[in-house]
């Protein structure tokens, strides 16, 4: 089912959910997924010019500035009809940006999505995350293991923790959000397009909660 005009902001603090939801979105409705974490991740891998200067800010659970992050978005975006972004944006600057580019494209976001979830379960959530190295496929040792123990079901490549997975780089990351981050509900509330939802459940759960407030 494609469908073209969901231009769509997944927002919520890490390890909310918003990458799995993501890509269950992209996959069922044939829309684009832009995670500005993913693109990173995969710059800072091979050792690009973006890669060597996002680094240290994501090593430390930081926000890499605004100027790269706005720019990489300009970049994926160009002129795309329906999109999800997961990760972006992060900051009032990045937000008030995305809304410039967008108004310029005659195209402006179509659902801001709050996927709330309290900060126990994104410590228990984020501390049992492990990622494929080789296919980028996320599991949860706790309610989304592999088959075979610490082993990509897709791939068979041993799955890996992330650097900022760890519990000190966890509670930084969680202070950013709450500082930087979380401000945006309040920028998007007042608008006809901003959903909150309960981010706890079963993926499938939470995925029938997101496609309700599409429908
Ligand atoms: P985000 O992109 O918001 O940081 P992820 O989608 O990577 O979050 O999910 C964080 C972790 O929680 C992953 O290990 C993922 O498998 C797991 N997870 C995702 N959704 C749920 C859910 N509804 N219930 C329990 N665990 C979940
Ligand atoms: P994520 O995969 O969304 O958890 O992002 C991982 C890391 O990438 C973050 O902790 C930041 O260092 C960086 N990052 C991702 N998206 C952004 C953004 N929109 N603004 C600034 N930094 C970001």
């Amino acid at each position: 089912m494609a469908h073209d005009g969901y231009r769509i902001v997944l927002l919520g603090p890490p390890g909310a959910g918003k990458g799995t939801q993501a890509k269950l979105l992209a996959e069922k409705y044939g829309i684009k997924k832009i995670s500005t974490g993913d693109i990173l991740r995969e710059a800072v891998r091979k050792g690009t010019p973006l890669g060597m200067k996002a680094k240290k800010y994501m090593d430390a659970g930081e926000l890499v500035p605004d100027d790269i992050i706005v720019g990489l978005i300009e970049e994926q975006i160009e002129d795309a009809h329906s999109f999800i972004l997961d990760g972006f944006p992060r900051t009032l600057v990045q937000a008030e940006a995305l809304d410039r580019l967008l108004a310029e494209r005659g195209k402006p976001l179509t659902h801001v999505i709050f996927v709330n979830v309290p900060d126990e379960e994104i410590v228990r959530r984020l501390t049992a995350r492990r990622v494929c190295p080789k296919c980028g496929a996320v599991y949860n040792l706790i309610y989304n293991p592999p088959k075979n123990d610490e082993i990509c079901d897709i791939c068979g490549t041993p799955l890996v923790q992330r650097s900022d997975d760890r519990e000190d780089v966890i509670r930084n990351r969680l202070k950013v959000y709450r500082e930087s981050t979380a401000p945006l509900v309040d920028y998007y509330r007042k608008r006809g397009i901003f959903h909150e939802i309960d981010g706890v459940g079963k993926v499938e759960e939470v995925f029938a909660r997101i496609e309700s407030v599409l429908r």
